[in-house]
């Protein structure tokens, strides 16, 4: 029986439920030298984040995978805080982003030794917390992969091979896209253990079937903030081309934003419930296929092994 990490421990994938993929509570831009815990409130990132939470509940969104990485204030504690007030189920990671949020060590040390801090995680828990990670999150330029970008997924690749954890890679366009498949190819990564984040930002769609004919998952993450057609377009041709149990949808919203006075102004995580999943239905998108891309999809993606 597959299973999955939440920062409450291990589920059985079967009790992950309607799951959003892509959403964050908290994110710092400051940079990897300068982002830390000492630069927000614990109880007031809870506090102004748990209404979204709750409204999500109210939704029927049983999981949330917290994307923001090391260096971006991912925090354990206030995500395992608002599991325990709210009842969803949250996801967070290992891994690193892209400049300039690595820290200077990752440009020094090889892909092996950044690879065994992140497996370190997975097997001793994250920033002095038994919380462990449900996946592997990195990001490249949407680009050719330049040699750091190279070198993180390279680590990807080692860590997944390790723990079992898929990776979830910020990558945009396709031509990054297919350098990673190959990459992880190389190392003996399946495709199935890749997600392609933002893939929707990727307007050719000739190159994004591609993508998805390598059996990787496409990940339409635009939700609330693209237009509805930025998404549904892709979404239908992928639909009709066969790959229904590949795609992801999600927000990319949240979030309350560090050095922000409050946080700023996050945005909320329910455009998918309250309006785009009324609008697949209108253009013939049947139940079933609405529960494996919320429901199936998420399972099987982050399903450990
Ligand atoms: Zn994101």
């Amino acid at each position: 029986m597959a299973h999955i990490m939440t920062v409450q421990g291990e589920i059985d994938a079967t009790e992950l439920g309607f799951t959003l993929p892509h959403e964050h509570i908290m994110v710092d831009f400051a940079g990897a030298e300068t982002a830390g815990p000492h630069r927000y409130n614990r109880d007031e990132v809870v506090a102004t984040m748990r209404p979204f939470v709750e409204e999500l509940v109210a939704a029927g969104v049983k999981s949330f995978v917290e994307c923001s990485p090391m260096y971006l204030a991912r925090d354990v504690q206030v995500l395992r805080t608002l599991a325990e007030q709210t009842g969803m189920q949250f996801i967070t990671n290992t891994g690193q982003y892209k400049e300039p949020y690595l820290p200077q060590e990752t440009f020094q040390i090889s892909a092996e030794e950044l690879a065994a801090q992140w497996i370190d995680e997975w097997v001793n828990g994250i920033d002095g917390t038994d919380i462990r990670p449900g996946f592997i999150k990195t990001a490249v330029f949407p680009d050719p992969l330049a040699v750091t970008q190279v070198k993180v997924m390279t680590a990807a690749a080692i860590a997944s091979r390790e723990t079992g954890l898929t990776i979830g890679t910020h990558t945009c366009k396709a031509v990054p896209a297919l350098q990673i498949i190959r990459l992880l190819e190389s190392r003996q990564v399946d495709p199935a253990k890749w997600i392609f984040i933002h893939a929707h930002q990727e307007e050719d769609f000739d190159l994004l079937r591609m993508v998805a004919a390598a059996g990787c998952w496409i990940e339409l993450d635009g939700l609330g903030s693209a237009s509805d057609a930025a998404i549904l377009t892709p979404l239908l041709k992928l639909l009709d081309a066969g790959f229904q149990r590949q795609v992801l949808l999600s927000h990319d919203a949240g979030w309350y934003t560090v050095g922000k006075p409050g946080g700023g102004t996050p945005r909320p995580y329910t455009h998918l419930t309250s309006t785009f999943i009324p609008l697949l239905r209108q253009f013939g998108v049947d139940d079933e296929t609405i529960r494996v891309l919320t429901v199936e999809n998420p399972a099987r993606a982050f399903a450990i092994g």
